[in-house]
């Protein structure tokens, strides 16, 4: 049947974004340990339904690059609450923030399974992901990288509040321009960012300066990055993007098939980035995408859990 309130035992809070916050809740019923979303909604009954149907369309996605979807219900008048998998190594923003930047070929795999994941919901769902950040990536000790948090329900989209300021950005030029312009390139953007993030272990906007990075590549792993001092508006930092040439990752830290993988994802223009059937066969997807295995991804995410 369907899911309400009853059945869940509230185990403890795990993030909180824009719209809401997840929790790890028990189904008492089977014992399952789930990742319950809520986010807060003002809105009409009616529009309350109509999302909870959009919502629906989860329960068909069963792909090993996408987290899983267990149910969702309404909570009073002013919540809906998303109950999916959880995983146990958590996003990979937090992954960053304890055990600092990853290595390269960590990035390939996380590369390769998020255009896997993007590439199955665009083609067997036609969704396209609209969210693509290291938060929406999730890991787990069974060495799983999986998306979460796509752009399904149209109405859900639209009915929460976003609040732009204080929020890092991945947003694409195009889309801080006109936010409608959105199309699979705007997430294939939104992933070089991301990946460039997970190389540097912070944020490249504002923009990294040479020493800066040096300094950052110069930390010994499981260092997470000093904190950037931010002397700049979140405004300009999305004007520097719209106005200045593309952020490039740094040949001189990170070898050719990385570089033309996130150089190529960032490029300024939508249609001169490569389309999301050709990111799977770069060499650095097509490479670390077969190399690295799901025992590597454990380990490494068990090492990032360590001293939590
Ligand atoms: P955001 O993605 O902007 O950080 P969310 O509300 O979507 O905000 O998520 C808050 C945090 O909860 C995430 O940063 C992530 O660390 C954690 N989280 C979300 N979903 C899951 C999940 N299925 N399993 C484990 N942790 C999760
Ligand atoms: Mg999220």
């Amino acid at each position: 049947g369907e899911f309400n309130d009853s059945m869940f035992e509230l185990d403890r809070e795990l993030g909180a974004g824009n719209g809401g916050s997840v929790e790890r809740v028990v189904h008492k019923e089977t014992g399952t340990i789930m990742a319950r979303k809520l986010i807060h909604l003002d809105t009409n009954e009616e529009m309350f339904k109509k999302i909870l149907l959009e919502l629906n369309i989860l329960k068909d996605c069963n792909h090993k690059r996408v987290v899983a979807f267990y149910g969702s219900y309404q909570y009073q008048r002013s919540q809906i609450r998303i109950c999916m998998e959880y995983m146990d190594g958590g996003s990979l923003d937090k992954v960053i923030t304890r055990f600092g930047k990853l290595h390269e070929s960590i990035i390939g795999a996380v590369a390769a399974a998020v255009v896997e994941g993007m590439t199955y919901i665009k083609k067997e769902h036609d969704i396209i992901h609209r969210d693509i950040k290291p938060s929406n990536i999730l890991c787990s000790t069974q060495g799983d990288i999986k998306l979460c948090d796509f752009g399904v329900s149209g109405q859900l989209v639209n009915s929460i509040v976003q609040s732009f300021v204080g929020t890092r950005s991945y947003m694409s030029p195009e889309r801080i321009i006109a936010d409608h312009q959105y199309g699979v390139s705007s997430d294939i953007w939104s992933l070089g960012l991301s990946l460039m993030e997970l190389g540097y272990g912070t944020h490249p906007f504002p923009r990294l300066k040479p020493d800066e990075i040096e300094e950052l590549m110069r930390l010994p792993e499981g260092t997470p990055a000093p904190q950037r001092a931010v002397h700049v508006d979140f405004i300009d930092i999305l004007a520097d993007r719209v106005e200045n040439d593309a952020p490039k990752l740094s040949s001189e830290f990170f070898g050719p098939d990385c570089c033309e993988f996130i150089d190529a994802c960032l490029r300024k223009e939508p249609d001169q980035r490569p389309t999301l059937d050709s990111l799977s066969n770069f060499n650095f997807v097509k490479h670390y995408g077969e190399t690295i295995t799901v025992q590597t991804i454990a380990t490494y995410v068990k090492k990032s859990l360590n001293g939590e």
